[in-house]
């Protein structure tokens, strides 16, 4: 472990944590030309009890799991044509929860667009749990959010389920995303991995941060770093919600990695009147954007319908938003 030490630093201060340190049985060695500290046996040490010490900038940790999505690289900073998801700006990603025909999409698409969002989710292929339930229109639905995202300009999100679809869904969305189910295909994280596609990384409703950051790295390892990560909610004892949205996974997550991160306070909370809360929330929190469920007509959606807004309900969410941003200076 490096200890990256403030500039304007005692000796009083400096002796006071490498004491510490040395107290808790581990080796320090003071770098002044770096203003580093390196510490030996650094498992000896509670990593939260040294950034209780002001002069700390930053720990950097030499052994992680996931190297190459750790915080000791630069922040990622994702592109998408001319667009950008990264911890400067702030995104928001809408659309229905499934795609059910054209014109439905486009009502949807033409009423966000007008909201000045510019990104579009809506799923083709739905994993859902029961096999009776609607699973998606499949390929003709890719095709229907090509037309409708070409027709407006819009970047299109869509979830893919099986490495079988990477060749359609690389050649015609934007976007792809990995649902909670899936976080913990290794295989299909590794194919994504292998291409140059941006991708959403929806966290697994029973996994730890660690296994989430984990299968971000079975992306990141086969050179694909164009990744943004995304708290859906987890499960709790809780049934009121459908899930309960980790917020606290925001500023973690913001310590451990250098991948931009959005919240979903549709799937997290599946009620409709609580999205607004948990999405003013999420930026408050530090989210770098926003995935929510929307529609034009909420109540005759296929999936999802009942944590699906409408488009007014999407206009009062927005209202605030630059303001919220200020919090931690991003650009909406
Ligand atoms: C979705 O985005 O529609 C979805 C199914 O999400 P999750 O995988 O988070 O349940
Ligand atoms: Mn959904």
């Amino acid at each position: 472990m490096i200890i990256q030490i403030k500039n304007n630093h005692t000796k009083k201060e400096l002796e006071l944590l490498t004491s510490f340190i040395n107290d808790c049985g581990a080796v320090s060695e003071y770098d002044y030309s770096k203003a580093t500290i390196t510490v030996k046996n650094s498992m000896r040490i509670d990593l939260s009890l040294i950034k209780n010490f002001d002069i700390v900038e930053k720990v950097i940790r030499l052994k992680t799991d996931y190297p190459l999505v750790s915080s000791n690289n630069e922040n990622v900073v994702v592109q998408i044509k001319n667009s950008f998801i990264s911890r400067n700006h702030f995104t928001v990603i809408s659309g229905p929860c499934s795609i059910k025909n054209y014109d439905d999409l486009y009502l949807t698409a033409s009423g966000l667009k007008k909201l000045g969002i510019n990104f579009l989710r809506g799923g083709a292929f739905k994993l859902r749990t029961s096999p009776y339930s609607f699973q998606g229109l499949g390929k003709e639905a890719i095709y229907i959010m090509k037309k409708v995202c070409d027709e407006l300009e819009m970047i299109s999100v869509s979830e893919i389920t099986s490495v079988e679809d990477l060749e359609v869904m690389a050649e015609h969305i934007d976007i792809l995303m990995i649902g909670m189910r899936n976080m913990q295909n290794y295989p299909l994280l590794s194919q994504i991995g292998k291409s140059s596609k941006p991708v959403i990384l929806k966290r697994g409703m029973s996994n730890t941060i660690d296994e989430w950051l984990m299968a971000a790295e079975y992306i990141a390892k086969e050179g694909n770093n164009q990744i943004i990560l995304c708290e859906r909610g987890i499960r709790s004892f809780e049934i009121f919600t459908r899930n309960t949205l980790d917020l606290s996974a925001v500023p973690a997550i913001k310590e451990l990695s250098c991948l931009p991160m959005i919240v979903d306070p549709s799937h997290s909370t599946g009620r409709n009147e609580m999205v607004k809360p948990m999405a003013w929330a999420a930026v408050a929190a530090g989210a770098d954007g926003l995935i929510i469920e929307a529609s034009s007509d909420p109540k005759i959606s296929l999936t999802d319908a009942r944590q699906t807004i409408n488009l007014e309900q999407m206009q009062q969410i927005l209202e605030p938003l630059d303001k919220l941003c200020t919090l931690w200076d991003k650009t909406l």
